[in-house]
């Protein structure tokens, strides 16, 4: 859940204690971040995720090993970088070392709407675990012996040297980067429907519309952008074209995602609401 409200020290004092969870955004509102998180949801993972750690050490890469319930993170940090060239470096990292399977953050090359996927804020007290996890040494021991001196380790992380970005960045082709899909080209002449919700509703394809905001993969399966989802627990069905997410977060046509949207953003979610804004996007 997206809170828009300054961060109060009393809140990163309830995530530390374990009463709250926060998570946080990798991307500033310019699509700019100053970290690569790579994502292990398992122990097997993991342990492979561990062996890139290790290498990249060795070639004086920087990197920040955070542990996890099923598996845990690798945390670099960088230069302020555009978040598609960030994603590149990662991807490469990732596919040279045959890891390509596995997930990184930040999710977006660039924002579109909303602020991007959450990544679940270091040193809380896990939910379901009650269990602190920690950044480690290569060995497994705490990176410091207290919460207190991690978090001061990591206010002044040492970061990946530019040139060895810039390095990688010359060797692999640019994707191209999507464009800005807020507003859709070729409008089609005629749309069918008596009313808004149903030209809407015809204009696209729930798996077109909702493809352009989560990342869905050959199966219309992807993670779900309503709750802090860590499996793909989002799909799409093009057979009977609506989307549902399985762990709850509901389900519907265009206009139930958009809704869901714009609570997401801490906009009103009302049908008049997200139809009039659906209305002035898509018709
Ligand atoms: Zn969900």
């Amino acid at each position: 859940m997206t809170v828009k409200r300054p961060l109060h020290p009393n809140v990163l004092r309830g995530h530390l204690q374990g009463h709250i969870t926060l998570g946080t955004y990798l991307l500033d509102e310019q699509s700019i971040s100053t970290k690569l998180v790579l994502d292990a949801d398992t122990a097997e993972d993991w342990s492979r995720l561990l062996e890139l750690a290790d290498k990249l050490e060795s070639k004086r890469i920087p990197v920040y090993r955070e542990v996890s319930r099923r598996g845990g993170h690798i945390w670099l940090y960088t230069s302020p970088l555009p978040a598609h060239e960030l994603r590149r470096f990662g991807h490469y990292l990732l596919k040279r070392n045959k890891l390509a399977d596995l997930e990184l953050y930040p999710k977006q090359d660039q924002l579109v709407t909303g602020p991007g996927s959450l990544v679940r804020l270091p040193f809380g007290i896990h939910r379901l675990t009650g269990v602190r996890y920690h950044f480690v040494q290569p060995d497994g021991r705490p990176l410091a012996p207290t919460i207190r001196e991690q978090i001061a380790l990591l206010a002044t992380p040492d970061r990946v040297p530019d040139f060895i970005i810039e390095d990688i960045l010359k060797r692999i082709p640019e994707t191209e980067l999507p464009a800005p899909t807020r507003s859709f080209k070729g409008k089609p002449h005629v749309i069918v429907g008596n009313t808004p919700s149903e030209r809407i509703k015809n204009r696209m394809s729930v798996l077109e519309f909702v493809g352009q905001y989560v990342e869905l993969d050959a199966a219309g399966r992807g993670q779900c952008p309503f709750h802090d989802d860590q499996v793909k627990s989002f799909q799409v069905s093009t057979q009977n074209n609506f989307w549902n997410c399985y762990a709850g977060c509901g389900g519907g046509s265009i206009i139930d995602f958009w809704s869901r949207w714009r609570k997401q953003r801490g906009e009103s979610d009302t049908f008049t609401d997200t139809i009039t804004e659906l209305a002035k996007m898509l018709l």
